[in-house]
């Protein structure tokens, strides 16, 4: 508010000091070619240009931590320069200094504040990211569509020296700048587009592009190609500029902005804000579902699965929300917290007196490429005072997949404190053979997807029965998942796995929940 009154004084105060200049009287005596003005109205403007000149600069002064240093420096020479001119012309008036100063100033601060290179690149001489910003804002302020196409060079191979890549980004250059008089842009190092008034045109001028591209032989990269025919279909700069960055990593040749794309975007962008949200606000749960161990005849054992909770009550399942926060990187703050929620209950000690042994939790891939998980894991269980042997990670293949070297040692330090670990979705084309006899892992978890298998086709179930066998040879347990029946109990059953997992016992249910089942169901003598 005292902002607002400080601008509304002075802008009366120039209102004032405006209409005062029109109404009062001034003189003027002419020597040939030189005009000089005095009296009440001149007097008024130098009044008026000093108020403004020392203003400027105080409030310069005051909000010198706010402005760039750039700006700072620019606004003090300038008005600094203006004010000595002032000052020196009024000592002495036929030193006409103050014109000469001020236009001296503007230059200074074009120089300084439109700095040209933030707007264009040294290299190729195109425009940079500032400059499409800027462009691109302009542009959905003023409700005007436009299209525009994305090139990036992908190198087919690591050995790619600077000679090469710098080849490669000036005749991307130089080709697309051949294209026509529309603006192009650099906006990664190995990433340019160019933008159009019209559709038609920019499909014409893309297809161009590639055809070129298509015919260099001696450069080992291929492109990739994102279109955008209407920037309209994004609500405003910051979808179009998260569409961009989503869909440039796109390893597809050709992708085009149609409605199907940005209402992923859409969906990923709102569960990306549910999955912040929640994990603000502690809403996201751990459900437990517990296996029936089968040679024991109990349950000592659960797997905890996540889940959030929306404002209203709803359970949301982590099917819509893990592929997104696995690309989006929330994977590891939602794996934490599902890890110490987990950690908080067994520390509890009421499950473990009610014969649970181990909970599993599933550990994501991305969670592995995170600097250094066991260390996490093993503050946590420290820090809840829980035995090692209590907790088991569930992993697949593709967090093997990922970074076989990073995630070994992560396991290995695990394994030496007495976590162990689990290869879950086995049978899903995510788990091989190569993983479960080279992995130290001593569980192996087939898949739901596979026991349904089992029940519809011979070859499955002579797959699966031989492979427990193997299992069972080297030294591993199997659990087998998504058991709904009491019929599918039983085959399975026979079929000699140490766990069985499935709504036909449980599903998944809430911490509670969970107690009153190991109540009802793990009492002695059952
Ligand atoms: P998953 O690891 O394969 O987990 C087993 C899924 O099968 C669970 O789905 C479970 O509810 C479901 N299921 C269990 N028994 C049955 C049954 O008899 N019939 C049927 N139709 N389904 C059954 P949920 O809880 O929806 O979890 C889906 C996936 O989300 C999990 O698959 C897991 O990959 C992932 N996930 C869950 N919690 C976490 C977590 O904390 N971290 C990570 N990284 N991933 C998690
Ligand atoms: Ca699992
Ligand atoms: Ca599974």
């Amino acid at each position: 508010p005292t902002a607002k009154i400080r601008l509304h004084i002075c802008n009366l105060i120039f209102a004032v000091g405006e209409i005062l200049m029109l109404i009062l009287p001034i003189d003027y005596t002419v020597h040939g070619r030189v005009v000089y003005s005095f009296g009440p109205s001149t007097l008024i403007a130098y009044l008026l240009c000093g108020i403004y000149i020392i203003s400027t600069i105080v409030t310069t002064l005051i909000y010198r931590k706010q402005m760039p240093g750039r700006r700072f420096t620019a606004m003090l020479l300038w008005q600094g320069l203006w004010m000595l001119a002032a000052v020196i012309q009024f000592i002495k008036p036929e030193l006409l200094l103050v014109g000469f100063a001020s236009s001296f100033g503007m230059v200074i601060l074009y120089i300084q504040l439109e700095n040209p290179s933030e707007y264009v690149d040294g290299s190729t001489g195109l425009f940079t990211t500032n400059a499409l910003s800027v462009y691109v804002h302009d542009k959905y302020r003023f409700g005007k569509s436009f299209s525009m196409f994305t090139a990036k060079i992908h190198f087919l191979t690591d050995y790619v020296d600077y000679n090469m890549e710098h080849d490669a980004v000036i005749r991307t250059a130089k080709a697309l700048v051949a294209l026509g008089p529309e603006p192009a842009f650099r906006i990664d190092d190995d990433t340019f587009c160019v933008l159009y008034d019209d559709k038609e045109r920019m499909f014409e001028k893309a297809a161009n592009i590639k055809k070129q591209k298509d015919n260099v032989r001696d450069i080992p990269a291929k492109g990739t190609y994102l279109l955008i025919p209407d920037s309209l279909k994004m609500n405003g700069p910051d979808e179009f500029f998260r569409f961009l960055h989503t869909y440039l990593e796109s390893e597809q040749e050709i992708v085009v902005a149609n409605d199907v794309l940005i209402d992923k975007l859409r969906y990923q962008t709102g569960i990306k804000e549910l999955i912040d949200e929640a994990l603000r606000t502690d809403r996201v749960e751990v459900f437990y579902q517990p296996f029936y161990n089968v040679k024991d005849s109990c349950f000592n054992v659960a797997e905890a699965l996540v889940r959030i909770r929306r404002e209203n009550g709803e359970i949301v399942p982590p099917a819509e929300f893990i592929p997104v926060a696995e690309e989006t990187g929330q994977i590891i703050m939602l794996g934490i917290r599902v890890f110490e929620k987990v950690c908080e209950f067994l520390s509890k000690g009421e499950a473990k007196r009610l014969g649970l042994d181990q909970i599993e939790i599933n550990v994501s891939a991305a969670q592995f490429d995170h600097d250094n998980p066991a260390a996490f894991v093993m503050e946590n269980i420290n820090k809840y005072h829980i035995d090692p042997g209590q907790i088991n990670l569930e992993i697949t293949e593709t967090a093997a997949a990922r970074n076989i070297d990073i995630m070994l040692m992560n396991m290995n330090r695990l394994i030496e404190k007495g976590v162990s670990f689990s290869l879950d979705d086995f049978g899903t084309g995510r788990s091989n053979i190569d993983y479960f006899v080279n992995m130290p892992v001593k569980t192996i978890k087939f898949d739901h997807t596979f026991i349904r298998g089992f029940f519809d086709n011979d070859k499955i179930r002579h797959v699966m029965t031989g492979m427990v066998d193997i299992m069972h040879k080297i030294g591993m347990s199997v659990v087998a998942e998504g058991i709904e029946t009491f019929d599918q109990m039983n085959v399975i059953k026979d079929m000699g796995v140490e766990f069985i997992q499935g709504y036909y016992y449980s599903k998944p249910v809430p911490e509670d929940e969970f107690i009153a089942f190991l109540k009802n169901n793990n009492s002695p003598g059952l």
